[in-house]
């Protein structure tokens, strides 16, 4: 028999799928090709590093919001970010543009992507708050530690929803950040627990996915502290490349592989 319950963004009573905080098709393309022991990626959760084939899912949202989110974002993005083999081609469109501006010391070029990705620029933004809307409205699991949360708040996440869901504008108070590593070794991780920060009266928000670092300035005084170099911006579109070796959410992921304790395949 059908069940149906209510799904998560368009509050309708529907068959639910199998829903995904992160897009199942990025941890299809880490895995290792054939010929290496251990097939799957590694994840890093709070309190460990695992190679592991199991993704964290489960029942959210209906096949049409499904479908909503590939169109709108994750198909396009999924396919732009670093690959095992080497691709990387949000990159190289980026690297065969002129930057807007370039700080040597801190090795990092701005682009203004407005007309590089023409539309394609929203589908960025469309999946940056669709996984953040993800982390905060539903409590995902994966192997019974629960990942992924984050808090938006009531209010904003509503914000997100609708703006999701088609039914109004960006969130005004919000801004998105996108760092694309110009590191030479393109870290190749998948972060399952975005990550909180205050700054004064704004939150900053933070996950990756291969090569992609998405940053979520929210708060009231956000679209003035945080407008310049955003790819939301009222006056640009901004993308960053730059190195990652110095973001603190890297950092924090390097220190977790070492501290974290070993599970499944990585135990010695
Ligand atoms: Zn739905």
């Amino acid at each position: 028999m059908l069940r149906l319950e209510t799904c998560g963004l368009c509050l309708q009573k529907k068959e639910l799928q199998n829903s995904h905080l992160l897009p199942a098709a990025l941890y299809k393309q880490l895995r290792e090709p054939s010929g290496r022991s251990d097939p799957n990626p590694v994840i890093v959760t709070r309190s460990r590093a695992l190679t592991s084939s199991k993704q964290v899912s489960s029942s959210f949202l209906c096949a049409d919001c499904e479908l909503r989110f590939s169109v709108n974002g994750e198909n396009y993005v999924v396919t732009h970010c670093a690959k095992r083999n080497g691709s990387f081609k949000l990159r190289e469109l980026l690297q065969g543009a002129s930057p807007l501006c370039v700080d040597d010391k801190n090795q990092t070029a701005v682009y203004d992507v407005q007309q590089l990705l023409d539309t394609k620029a929203d589908q960025y933004l469309y999946f940056t708050a669709s996984v953040y809307w993800r982390a905060s409205a539903h409590s995902w699991k994966m192997g019974g530690e629960q990942v992924g949360k984050i808090c938006l708040g009531e209010e904003y996440q509503e914000q997100f929803r609708l703006y999701l869901f088609g039914e109004a504008a960006f969130p005004k108070n919000a801004r998105v950040y996108v760092h694309v590593s110009s590191d030479t070794q393109v870290p190749l991780t998948v972060t399952t627990v975005p990550t909180t920060f205050r700054i004064g009266s704004a939150h900053r928000h933070k996950f990756c996915i291969p090569g992609v670092l998405f940053i979520l300035f929210l708060g009231s005084e956000v679209s003035k502290k945080f407008d310049t170099f955003a790819l939301n911006g009222n006056q640009r579109k901004i993308m960053w490349l730059c190195p990652w070796q110095n973001d603190s959410l890297f950092r924090g992921i390097l220190n977790r592989i070492e501290t974290a304790t070993p599970m499944g395949k990585l135990r010695r």
